[in-house]
């Protein structure tokens, strides 16, 4: 039999384990929270809580939105942010070997010491983890260009639930040797396993960025500008777009004066050997359109317009209570579902602000209700309407999350989305790797 391993049980650390940054929280806190400092550690936590039937839910640094990573009653929150060493930056191999309470942000900047970079930059590069990405399989800015985590990740340690410890993937950048086993990891939001290690791809730091802003109308004008943008045959790293009422809310926490420049705005960086060429060719074809183009002068006012976009969430909690949701369309359909969004907020009541990644058809709607407790139930006007921007995501031929994952909140409007042959598929997979199901119940598909 394993030994018990040392649980804190304490009311802060049982506080802190029982909610994300979704607002959500269940009706009763975990049962307590393992800090673990090794590999070692997870091992014994897992092997003890399979022996015992102890439901587990690991945790990175809590900065999720799906109510993934809460400490839910009668669990044990495995904390691994505290296995957080970057091991290897191979500058000859481009790649990186890290553990998984690395902050993303830090692993981006130890590469460019090397002049690399770690490309995927979720909004909360400066917060998350990379063992959070991975479960999460994160998005982020740059996505338009460079995609998502799993595109960068090419082996990882994971510790199984029965505590046993396996390494999948391959250091070498191609390699088809068995499943993609790497690829059933990234994304599995703690269900399958622990991922203790992972090799990262690097990728050499762009030489330039070039950076702006385009304010229109509407966002609807702003999205259907996205698609010109697609057919001019530029690749932009990073296409943003935040509607008018989300600028307001940036202003409102900022002191800036967004909103005041047009009904929506899109921030547009290029980069690479020919960013500037490319940004030229970008800022014609929204001029064309008749947007309000402004191109950065400077590194620190493109830096600055790229942190505005970041505080887009933060000046919405701001606000009131959020729910926020993460669905992805077609790229040229973008317009047309914001459209569709505004409509239903309008006849469900209801205030949704909408930013996101339109470079990969990624829209975040944010519902925003007066503040309430996180164990309080949404209103219905709210649930309502989030329902009717999945029923819309999944019309449109997308998909109701791009990028925060399924967690506690989106179970049903997955297998939704999945339909009953692949989620039966993925429940056997998931019964596979966890007989017992200790890992995450009650969370994901
Ligand atoms: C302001 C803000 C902006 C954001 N912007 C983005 C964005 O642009 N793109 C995006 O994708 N997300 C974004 N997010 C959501 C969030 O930051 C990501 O989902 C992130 O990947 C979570 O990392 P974490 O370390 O906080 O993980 P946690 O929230 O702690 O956990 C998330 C999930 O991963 C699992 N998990 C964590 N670590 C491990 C591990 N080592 N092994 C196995 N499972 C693990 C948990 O069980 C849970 O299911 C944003 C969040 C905020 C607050």
């Amino acid at each position: 039999m394993t030994a018990e391993p040392r649980i804190d049980a304490g009311e802060e650390a049982r506080d802190a384990a029982a909610r994300d940054r979704s607002g959500w929280a269940g009706s009763a806190r975990p049962a307590g929270v393992v800090q673990a400092t090794s590999v070692d550690d997870v091992r014994r936590t897992l092997a003890w809580a399979d022996e015992t039937g102890t439901p587990v839910v690991t945790r990175g640094a809590g900065s999720g939105l799906a109510a993934a990573a809460v400490g839910v009653a009668g669990a044990v929150v495995l904390d691994v942010s505290g296995i957080d060493r970057i091991l290897e930056i191979d500058p000859v191999e481009q790649l990186a070997r890290v553990e998984p309470g690395v902050i993303t942000a830090s692993l981006d900047a130890a590469a460019a010491a090397h002049g690399l970079m770690y490309a995927p930059d979720p909004g909360s590069v400066g917060i998350s983890t990379i063992g959070g990405n991975i479960a999460t399989n994160a998005g982020g800015l740059r996505g338009a260009k460079y995609g998502v985590t799993r595109d960068h990740v090419l082996a990882l340690d994971v510790v199984l639930a029965d505590g046993s410890l396996v390494r999948v993937g391959r250091e070498t950048l191609k390699g088809v040797t068995g499943y993609d086993l790497v690829g059933l990891f990234t994304g599995s939001e703690g269900t399958l396993g622990v991922v203790v290690g992972a090799t990262l791809r690097l990728v050499p730091r762009p030489v330039r960025t070039a950076t702006a802003t385009a304010f229109l109308p509407s966002a609807a004008a702003a999205a259907g500008a996205t698609a010109a943008i697609a057919g001019s045959g530029a690749r932009p790293a990073v296409l943003e777009i935040i509607d008018g009422p989300t600028l307001e809310a940036i202003d409102a926490l900022d002191g800036s004066a967004l909103a005041a420049r047009g009904g929506a705005c899109l921030v547009v960086q290029t980069d690479g050997f020919g960013a500037d060429e490319e940004l030229a060719l970008v800022a014609a074809t929204l001029r064309s359109l008749g947007a309000d183009v402004r191109v950065a002068a400077t590194p620190e006012e493109a830096e600055s317009l790229l942190a505005a976009r970041r505080r887009a969430l933060p000046a919405l909690e701001a606000r009131g209570r959020v729910l926020i949701e993460d669905i992805a369309v077609p790229r040229g359909r973008l317009a047309h579902a914001i459209e569709r969004i505004h409509a239903i907020a309008d006849e469900e009541r209801v205030d949704v602000y909408v930013f996101g990644h339109a470079g990969d058809g990624n829209l975040h709607p944010i519902i925003v209700t007066p503040p309430a407790g996180p164990s309080d139930p949404m209103p219905a006007e709210a649930q309502a309407a989030a329902d009717r921007i999945f029923a819309l995501a999944i019309e449109l031929g997308g998909t109701i999350t791009a990028e925060h994952g399924v967690g506690r909140l989106k179970r049903a409007w997955a297998e939704r989305e999945l339909g009953p042959e692949v989620h039966a598929l993925q429940t056997r997979i998931r019964a596979l790797l966890d007989p017992r199901g200790i890992l995450n119940p009650g969370s994901s598909v």
